[in-house]
């Protein structure tokens, strides 16, 4: 629930195909008036490191007030910001229907639009964006690639630092040798004829980061949805455009959305309900394409037919019931629910389901994991991004749970190595996702 207001936030379409959204002057001028409501305002101070900076820039100017901050001093406050949407969702007061008219990070998406435009984002920003080409080329190459980019290769890494700024000490997600679509197509998971939501239809939109790098996210899926009934079919036509957004490249991630959603209109059609397996892509299918082509039907289309992975299996417990099978987990779990799982407005959905396990004891942590996607990677951002995740870290740890999830994979990698900087914080071995922990409780 948000703090300080009854009413649910609304979000206005991006008018990023109209000149004046990249007007500097007025980019400008809309940042202090957005600035200086959070100047008095200042609930986000512990959300990310944009606030801070952006208070200690008031602060430490000659009068104390926005008004003797330098436009070119407000950059680090746009580059802090991952995108996670935590400020909008969950603080802030003033976001639309109130009359401040507030969308923090939108705004910031915007002043990184103008410098997408100008061409000032950077070539590693760039290409790692290419999430879907990148996968393509690593799988091919699985063995070597892993090598080359595991932490510790003194060999290797410092070259990547030098050359596309990413930081030596970052744990980077490995590449599968088979994508999830090959080892979809091979698995053949049987349908439960017998389960209450037999007759149920889906496609699973796979996403680059479960198709290249994490498969058994989308296996545990296939499994679990295929003992409770559901016919599955698994595509990937494309990147959901994620790393653009954060990239500032509208137009880019407009190109994506069209792409997807044609590709997947007619398995809607054919009465598939669309399941995305990473929660920034589903947040992206859901919420921001239909901000971005809100006049575009396919996308429309999509938007109202998209689950999230565990709003999907809740959905079905809820509607038909579960089949039976579930047994226990051995031992408490501790789930982060990820900042765009939380994005979504569906409450945490992972941890309802997996509170269906029997005799389940699970602990939900709110707190931002710091990593903001390619972001956390960088050497600029790094030790913040660290610094930004020790609560999740800390709470994860607490206790020593059995089991620590998350629903965003990049979370889980970034959080493990979090969790590594705390002094005696017992290390999990891996970060999985709440779905691999439901298929382990139904003995897969
Ligand atoms: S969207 Fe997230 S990172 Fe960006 S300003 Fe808001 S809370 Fe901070
Ligand atoms: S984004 Fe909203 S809640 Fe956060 S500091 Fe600004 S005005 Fe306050």
């Amino acid at each position: 629930m948000r703090e300080g207001s009854l009413e649910a936030p609304t979000r206005h379409p991006i008018p990023w195909q109209e000149e004046g959204y990249y007007d500097e002057a007025a980019l400008d001028a809309e940042l202090r008036r957005v600035f200086d409501i959070c100047h008095g305002c200042r609930r986000c101070f512990n959300l990310c490191d944009s606030f801070p900076r952006l208070f200690d820039l008031i602060d430490e100017s000659p009068t104390g007030e926005l008004d003797s901050v330098e436009s070119k001093d407000f950059k680090p406050v746009v580059d802090a910001c991952t995108l996670c949407d935590m400020c909008f969702m969950t603080k802030c007061p003033y976001v639309p229907p109130h009359e401040f008219d507030l969308d923090f990070p939108h705004l910031m998406l915007r002043a990184r639009a103008i410098e997408f435009a100008k061409g000032e984002t950077s070539f590693p920003d760039r290409e790692l964006a290419k999430t879907d080409r990148n996968g393509q080329l690593a799988s091919l190459v699985a063995g070597p690639a892993n090598w080359a980019t595991k932490r510790g290769n003194m060999l290797t890494r410092p070259i990547l630092q030098a050359v596309a700024d990413i930081d030596v000490r970052a744990d980077l997600p490995a590449f599968a040798d088979a994508t999830f679509e090959e080892q979809a197509a091979a698995s053949g998971a049987a349908i439960n004829a017998q389960a209450p939501a037999y007759g149920r239809k889906a496609l699973l939109y796979a996403t680059c980061y479960v198709n290249f790098n994490t498969p058994g996210v989308g296996l545990a899926t296939q499994k679990v949805l295929a003992h409770n009934g559901v016919d599955m079919a698994v595509a990937h036509p494309g990147c959901c455009g994620m790393p653009k957004l954060e990239n500032g490249d509208l137009a880019g991630v407009a190109a994506q959305a069209r792409l997807v959603a044609a590709a997947l209109e007619p398995a809607i059609d054919a009465g598939r309900d669309i399941i995305a397996l990473t929660p920034s892509c589903a947040l992206m299918l859901k919420f921001e394409w239909p901000l971005i082509l809100p006049e575009d039907p396919q996308v429309r289309k999509l938007a109202a037919a998209t689950f999230d992975i565990a709003e999907y299996v809740v959905d079905i417990a809820k509607k038909e019931g579960l089949a039976p099978g579930l047994g226990d987990l051995a031992g408490p779990v501790a789930m982060h629910f990820a900042c765009h799982s939380r994005a979504q407005n569906q409450g945490p959905k992972a941890a309802e389901m997996l509170r269906m396990i029997p005799g389940s004891q699970v602990s939900v942590v709110e707190r931002c994991s710091g990593h903001g996607g390619k972001w956390g990677m960088f050497t600029k951002n790094f030790d913040v991004g660290i610094k930004i995740g020790k609560p999740a870290g800390r709470a994860l740890a607490k206790d020593t749970p059995a089991h620590v999830v998350s629903e965003c994979p990049l979370a889980g990698v970034h959080l493990r190595q979090v969790i590594e900087t705390i002094p005696a914080a017992p290390v999990p071995d891996r970060v999985g996702h709440p779905i691999e922990l439901f298929a382990r409780a139904y003995g897969f």
